[in-house]
């Protein structure tokens, strides 16, 4: 048995994983690069995922970042089928055919740019209809049964918690006489969620790939991440601003759309205008609605009360371009929920271009922003960021909310490897930037005392049976090497800089309380030990 690591190694995005038993070839998950150019370059050569000899894909769930290149493979020559649940196969048939849009729409702006430049023609990665025709490989299974896929190959698909239809897969294989189980965490929920139900709980397996996403954070409770939003809300309606959230169309947005529903339900905001504005965003509130069987029980009882938690007063949805645009004539309060989450693409660069310069506007981040997004440049300091062009002041109030994460933090991820009762499992860290991805391995190594490896992009290993004896030992234990560290920490600690400088300066605006001796006690600190090492160093 072996594994090939294409993707989501050492990143968040591009999870894929080609694993072999004998002649036999399948992938997990097949999603897309995205962030930075060069990670975005990989897109582009999937040689090594060999489309043509692949007999299936077990996808975990629909989010682009783990289903994206499907499309592609299927034009590369793939013939097999798509494993996933009945609810990853609806949000894929709009996620992949927007996926397809975009990456039309990106050719042809290229290519607009490009002609004037003399440069050759681009061509989109795959189209709509290219989307549209991977969809007829897929077919689906339920949660929790067990289905052989072929001789010596079984699957079992279990809840992730994590957005709907999103599954962990276990897969048992058997080789040589003996037979291993390998579990694929998915990305893994937050427990206390609405909507979704927590994750499931996994006792046994030989090897484990296991997300790390926010394997370095704790997130704030639901509870005070929901107040925080409340407060934020409140200010907005009492200075007549609006507030912005970038969010992702699956999931985020429904889980949004709830927790303001909650507020007007409760009485604690009135009314105001809740514009939805992404028609991704509207065809996945919809497949919510068809797949309410998913829901967790809170959720069920509401809608059995006669409520439709994603149905609330004063809620807009804009199909249209020129709905969109009218939104920002609208002068009053408001919220605006739009696409896309990390603020790369889609409408919402619209709307951070005529709210990041306004002081009384409130931007909040409610999901995951990679390395190189236009979101995580904001979340970081930036001052101005450049949007169709054009370089826009970021003056707003930004704020991010961890609490509404799709991911389950640190202690989350910690909680559930810890039910697995093999001593010997090997678990291989993924879904996670670099730095975060090797200090959580050596956290689960040290904490449940499983063997754990970070591994390279495009690695190969021997995992078991007739291709040679378990992982060579002086492979397993990988340190971490000295420039690695250098690298991460010197980006982490310009980050923090530009953070830090941001919020005192926020800080300061507020007046007196800024001027506590005890913070400025830490900052004296701080200050003296960076003059400390400088000169030792
Ligand atoms: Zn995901
Ligand atoms: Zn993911």
């Amino acid at each position: 048995m072996r594994v090939t690591f294409l993707g989501g190694v050492r990143t968040v995005t591009g999870s894929a994983t080609l694993l072999e038993k004998g002649s036999l070839k399948w992938l997990v998950d097949c999603g897309m690069f995205q962030g930075s150019k060069e990670h975005e370059e990989r897109n582009w050569n999937l040689q090594a995922y060999q489309a043509k000899d692949l007999s299936f894909i077990l996808l975990t769930h629909a989010h682009i970042d783990h289903s994206g290149l499907i499309p592609k493979l299927v034009k590369d020559g793939f013939g097999g089928k798509v494993i996933c649940t009945r609810a990853t196969l609806d949000l894929c048939e709009v996620m992949l055919q927007d996926s397809g849009h975009i990456q039309e729409m990106e050719a042809e702006w290229q290519n607009r740019k490009g002609k004037r430049a003399g440069k050759d023609e681009a061509i989109p990665l795959y189209t709509a209809e290219d989307a549209a025709k991977s969809l007829r490989h897929f077919q689906t299974v339920s949660y929790d049964e067990t289905s052989q896929l072929t001789d010596g190959v079984k699957v079992r698909f279990q809840d992730a918690g994590h957005i709907l239809g999103s599954a962990i897969i276990e897969i048992w294989v058997e080789e040589a006489g003996a037979e291993r189980k390998i579990v694929f965490s998915g990305d893994l929920g937050n427990s206390d969620q609405p909507l979704v139900r927590d994750p499931s709980v996994v006792e046994q397996g030989d090897f484990l790939w296991l997300e790390s996403t926010y394997g370095d954070r704790l997130h704030k409770s639901r509870e005070e991440t929901v107040h925080e939003l409340l407060q934020i809300v409140r200010e907005a309606i009492a200075n007549r601003a609006k507030v912005v959230i970038p969010a992702f169309a699956v999931e985020r947005t429904q889980d949004i759309i709830y927790t303001l529903g909650q507020f007007i339900r409760k009485g604690s905001i009135p009314p105001i205008p809740i514009y939805i504005d992404s028609p991704l965003a509207i065809s996945t509130t919809e497949i919510f609605k068809r797949n309410s069987d998913c829901f967790d029980q809170e959720t069920k009882d509401l809608l059995s009360s006669g409520e439709n938690p994603l149905d609330i007063p004063g809620i807009r949805y804009t199909q249209t371009t020129e709905d969109s645009k009218a939104i920002n004539e609208d002068t009053g309060t408001g919220i605006i929920i739009s696409a896309s989450g990390m603020c790369d693409s889609g409408r919402i660069k619209h709307h951070l271009k005529h709210h990041l310069w306004r002081e009384e506007s409130h931007i909040v981040f409610i999901g995951y922003q990679a390395e190189g997004s236009i979101g995580r440049r904001i979340i970081d300091g930036a001052k101005t960021v450049k949007l169709f062009g054009e370089e826009i002041a970021v003056k707003a109030h930004i704020h991010t909310l961890g609490g509404f994460s799709a991911h389950a933090d640190q202690k989350g991820l910690l909680d559930w490897v810890s039910h697995i009762r093999n001593p010997d499992l090997q678990v291989f860290v993924n879904h996670g930037e670099e730095k975060v991805s090797l200090e959580f391995s050596q956290l689960v190594n040290q904490q449940c005392h499983f063997k754990t490896t970070v591994s390279q992009w495009k690695e190969k290993r021997v995992l078991f049976g007739d291709e040679g004896e378990a992982i060579p030992e002086e492979r397993v234990e990988e340190g971490i090497p000295p420039q690695d560290v250098f690298s991460v920490l010197f980006k982490n600690l310009d980050r923090a800089y530009k953070r830090l400088r941001r919020k005192l300066k926020k800080e300061k605006k507020k007046g007196e309380s800024f001027y506590d001796p005890k913070h400025l006690k830490e900052l004296e600190e701080v200050n003296k030990k960076l003059e400390e090492l400088e000169s030792e160093l």
